[in-house]
């Protein structure tokens, strides 16, 4: 019998070429292939059952029945797109990776950053780490992009390919991008929090949480209103860096008030180095700054 693997990403990478070699289509159908994998590998104690539970508040659940089995439940009130999918994939990784832990979890996901409601931060960013190899292989995301320019359109379009949120999808490329880009989320005129890819982070560009909204982004997110902008604009150093230019292109959350800046640096150089970096990890990541 093959072992299986022992980290969320392994795990995800596994069952999302799984998944494509058996010739399906995305997005992963968790509800399809968590309950198919389950019953050959864990015989004993399987995903019985994925249904909706109806308890607002909590967008995700897992846990073990009478019988010996588990069940996924979700909350299908949700409405923001790909969130539903990706809980399936979190609650999913809890199974895989926690379910000697405890025998119930919990989840609520509003917020990729809000987890201060939980006390085990470790175990749900490993549970959205998980969620993220499963549903957004990275070889298929670079097909998806090659030789594209990276607009709101086209990561909206691989949102819609996979399943997921608009938030959920960014990450993960920012995860993996060559290029020098940031993503940040801003209610009433300050920054909730924001995400630079590696090589944006080298050049220095997080911006912490608080610090205000450059201005002239303001005046354009009035201007624009409650639409999807995908024209990005090419603002000049000082703006969101102290020495480099940027393409700034904004989208205001349907749901939650919020609006997400892509902000692009196309000036940046990569700096050479030949240290081995590690795959940056996103999700843990972020729930390592929401900690502070
Ligand atoms: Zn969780």
């Amino acid at each position: 019998m093959t072992s299986n693997p022992k980290t969320p990403s392994a795990w995800g990478i596994e069952l999302s070429k799984l998944w494509m070699v058996c010739g399906q289509n995305f997005p992963v159908d968790v509800k399809q292939i968590a309950p198919e994998v389950t019953k050959t590998r864990f015989p004993d104690e399987p995903v019985g059952i994925i249904k909706a539970h109806g308890i607002t508040g909590i967008d995700g659940m897992l846990s073990k029945r009478k019988k010996g089995d588990w069940c996924i439940s979700y909350d299908d009130t949700v409405t923001v797109p790909g969130r539903i999918n990706f809980t399936l994939g979190h609650e999913f990784g809890h199974y895989l990776l926690h379910r000697k832990l405890r025998e119930e979890f919990q989840c609520g996901q509003g917020d990729m950053l809000d987890y201060e409601s939980t006390e085990s931060k470790k175990l749900e960013s490993e549970a959205n780490n998980f969620a993220s190899y499963l549903l957004m292989p990275i070889n298929d995301f670079r097909e998806q992009i090659q030789g594209q320019a990276v607009t709101l359109d086209l990561l909206g379009h691989c949102a819609e390919r996979y399943g997921t949120s608009f938030t959920a999808t960014a990450l993960k490329w920012l995860e993996f991008t060559e290029k020098a880009a940031l993503l940040v989320v801003a209610r009433d005129h300050f920054i909730c929090w924001s995400y630079p890819s590696k090589l944006a982070s080298k050049r220095g560009t997080y911006l912490r949480p608080g610090t205000p909204v450059p201005q002239s982004a303001l005046d354009r997110l009035n201007h624009v209103g409650t639409k999807r902008v995908n024209q990005s604009c090419r603002v000049s150093q000082g703006i969101w860096h102290s020495e480099m230019e940027a393409e700034e292109s904004v989208i205001i959350s349907d749901n939650f008030d919020l609006a997400i800046f892509l902000v692009q640096f196309p000036t940046a150089k990569r700096i050479i180095d030949h240290e081995e970096e590690e795959i940056q990890d996103t999700f843990t990541v972020l729930s390592n700054r929401a900690q502070g």
